[in-house]
């Protein structure tokens, strides 16, 4: 049975006065049933930690080395050392805007891996690529090259989060959510075997919020959301969290 997760990507936005957010939410985390999650910016981790046992942080982005020469990036280890125990990998804005591979995303999270962190390895087609048909081959490509061997259902999870229903009000509809959680559970059960590939937790991304939450939670194989803009205020996230408990 897979316990379903409610992740906030809090993305650029947060400040020290934010943590008032997560102070409400701790109290509706506490009763719900699936786990809550947020990724503040990595400014925020370390207060967040110390201020809610009943909300899990992650980190948005880490480097795929240990350590070293690279300034403004910040390792897996830090993460860990702050707290964190999930990371995001490969959004969509993080290959967009910092030119990601799927290549460099496997890397990242093999070190992810190796620091104790689960890693959200985000996956998703552009709209040109959802209206050439090409969805489920990119998706299979992303799938393939980003995840390293060695997944388990506690060291990964995936989100499917389509490029054009990220912070635009727009969603696919429940059937091409369904088709493409369902291909991505083949593919894992294929590659990684029926008990690891039915351990790990899908979870759908794109302007998921209080009024489409319930509806997309009850299709096959989504095991929960990856939140933008509606997981940035208690009150519109609680209502998240309660769908999908
Ligand atoms: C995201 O940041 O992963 C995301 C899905 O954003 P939004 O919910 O704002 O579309």
């Amino acid at each position: 049975m897979r316990k379903k997760l409610a992740a906030g990507n809090w993305k650029m936005n947060g400040l020290r006065e934010s943590l008032q957010e997560i102070k409400t939410l701790s109290e509706v985390a506490v009763k719900a049933s699936c786990e809550v999650l947020i990724c503040p910016p990595a400014t925020l981790v370390q207060s967040m930690t110390s201020i809610s046992n009943d909300i899990i942080v992650g980190g948005q982005d880490c480097h795929a080395d240990a350590s070293g020469a690279h300034t403004g990036d910040i390792s897996a280890a830090m993460l860990a050392d702050c707290g964190a125990q999930y990371v995001i990998l490969g959004h969509s804005e993080r290959r967009e805007d910092h030119g990601e591979t799927d290549e460099l995303v496997r890397e990242k999270t093999r070190t992810a891996w190796s620091n104790g962190l689960t890693a959200i390895v985000c996956v998703g087609e552009s709209l040109a690529q959802r209206e050439a048909s090409n969805t489920i081959d990119i998706i299979g490509g992303q799938l393939a090259a980003s995840i390293p061997d060695n997944a388990t259902g506690e060291n990964l999870v995936v989100a499917y989060e389509p490029v054009w229903a990220i912070g635009t009000g727009l969603t696919p509809t429940l059937d091409q959510i369904g088709e493409v959680h369902d291909f991505i559970r083949m593919r894992l059960e294929r590659r990684f075997g029926e008990g690891v590939g039915r351990s790990v937790r899908l979870l759908y991304g794109g302007s998921m919020n209080p009024k489409n939450a319930a509806d997309i939670a009850a299709v096959s194989n989504v095991d929960g959301g990856l939140v933008g803009g509606a997981s940035l205020k208690a009150a519109d996230f609680s209502q998240v969290i309660a769908a999908l408990s």
